[in-house]
């Protein structure tokens, strides 16, 4: 019980006044769940969290199985499908082989199992469409949280499925449907309101059609921000298998330590510049209704993890990132010169060919910027020359330096171009925002640049 109360330490405490329930929302991953061990881990960690909110991903491996099934379908190949499905059933029945104790318990989980593979044979019987393979891969996530609320029923908690198809909708602009989800949410939560604990699937939702759809690949983050800012949570915490963010990535540098606090922006930049940990629109909700997200570890749950909150730690640099698979592009042109509506022409260009510019420095007579993504490369190369000389370096790196830059600040600037004294750099981009400096450099010095920033600056 001890253990517990580290995790629950908010739950049921009710404010005298408002009567206002203080709760979290708390988010495990696909490998958090990935076994019948795994789930009974984080039942112990979720057991005595009264009124939480629990959100799950499917098991890890179910969403790729899933969608090859789909693709069985899509190219007509029945068999393969019903192979694909035969063998990710019989990982289902070892699960619950594995994680219930008593007969009754592994029979409801078998019935409830047995019943989404029956829909999901059904499915793949009909003829493939792109809704077709939403409504197949959205199982993952609805046999996932069924298995996990008969386990907590099998310890005698008093847990209820919330389905995430009645409570979550996008827009037809694909966006969440923020009016719809509040109203939805608070309606069942109160329908349910002698629950201890409630469990929603991640990642799932319907479409402003009232189609079955998803906040697309790792979405469940993204469902947990949403419910978690605008159920107003204590906290959203986010579990995953690390202890939060580091300050560098430990694959290339030794010695590396989980951040404690990040602002919001900070972690959004950390996000995109490869901390895998999160995906950076997901955290948008919970910043814009200010609910702290805190990241922590299924395997080590007692770690501190990262606190992720509207709040900054003056004077401190945070931690070091990098980008790969960065193309620079530089437009060099006499006519930029003293000429206004040059970059105009220039960001048109990208915008054509929905390619999105992450770094952009200039120059009088030039501009360099860079993409990450090179699918429509040829034709934007080719439109580019019409309006300069254009030059394309391949295989490039962006590293950022994230912490409080503000520019009035002094000597951070000067510290990261110190650390990175005999590293070529290409490009070097500060003061977009008050949190980074990224520099872009080649791929092969890559490592020395991260451990060389870790060094000085840690
Ligand atoms: N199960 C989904 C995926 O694998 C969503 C998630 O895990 O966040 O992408
Ligand atoms: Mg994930």
């Amino acid at each position: 019980m001890t253990e517990r109360k580290i995790f629950c330490n908010f739950a049921v405490e009710k404010q005298n006044a408002g009567k206002k329930i203080r709760m979290k929302v708390k988010k495990f991953g696909g490998t958090s769940v990935g076994s019948a061990e795994r789930i009974r881990n984080v039942g112990k960690l979720i057991a005595g969290c009264r009124k939480d909110i629990v959100v799950l991903s499917a098991m890890s491996g179910t969403t790729n199985s899933l969608l090859e099934i789909s693709g069985a379908v899509e190219k007509g190949d029945r068999k393969r499908a019903s192979e694909l499905i035969e063998t990710l059933q019989a990982k289902y029945s070892d699960t619950i082989a594995g994680l219930y104790q008593t007969e009754k318990y592994k029979a409801k989980a078998t019935k409830t199992i047995d019943g989404i593979f029956n829909e999901l044979r059904a499915l793949t019987d009909k003829d493939f469409s792109v809704a077709l393979e939403k409504e197949i891969v959205a199982k993952g996530e609805i046999m996932s949280t069924n298995l996990m609320n008969l386990h907590l029923h099998e310890l005698g908690i008093n847990s209820v499925l919330i389905p995430a198809l009645e409570i979550v909708r996008i827009d037809m602009h694909g966006e969440p449907d923020e009016a719809f989800i509040s109203k939805e949410a608070k309606k069942a939560l109160d329908a349910m309101a002698d629950a201890d604990l409630y469990i929603t699937q991640g990642f799932i939702c319907r479409n402003e059609k009232g189609e079955i759809d998803n906040l697309q690949r790792g979405g469940s983050d993204y469902t947990a921000s949403l419910l978690g800012a605008l159920l107003g949570a204590d906290e959203i915490e986010i579990w995953t298998d690390i202890d939060g963010m580091h300050n560098n990535d430990p694959r290339f540098v030794e010695g590396t330590t989980p951040v404690h606090n990040l602002h919001f922006e900070e972690a959004a930049e950390l996000a995109y510049f490869g901390a895998k940990i999160l995906h950076p629109t997901c955290i948008l909700p919970a910043r814009e209704h200010n609910v702290p997200v805190r990241l922590l570890n299924t395997m080590d749950p007692s770690a501190e993890g990262t606190l992720i909150e509207n709040r900054l730690e003056k004077n401190a640099i945070k931690a070091v990132a990098a980008k790969d698979n960065i193309t620079a592009i530089k437009i060099k042109s006499g006519r930029m010169l003293l000429a206004y509506g040059f970059l105009k022409k220039v960001f048109e260009i990208f915008e054509k060919y929905e390619t999105s510019i992450d770094m952009i420095t200039t120059s009088e007579v030039g501009v360099s910027l860079t993409i990450d993504n090179e699918k429509n490369l040829p034709r934007i190369e080719a439109e580019l020359s019409q309006l300069g000389t254009v030059t394309i370096d391949r295989d490039m790196v962006i590293v950022c330096v994230v912490g409080d830059l503000e520019w009035t600040n002094k000597g951070f600037e000067a510290a990261a171009l110190e650390a990175l004294r005999n590293v070529p750099v290409r490009m070097i981009s500060y003061g977009g925002s008050n949190y980074n400096i990224s520099f872009l450099i080649r791929k092969e010095d890559k490592v020395k640049a991260l451990r060389l920033l870790s060094y000085h600056l840690f």
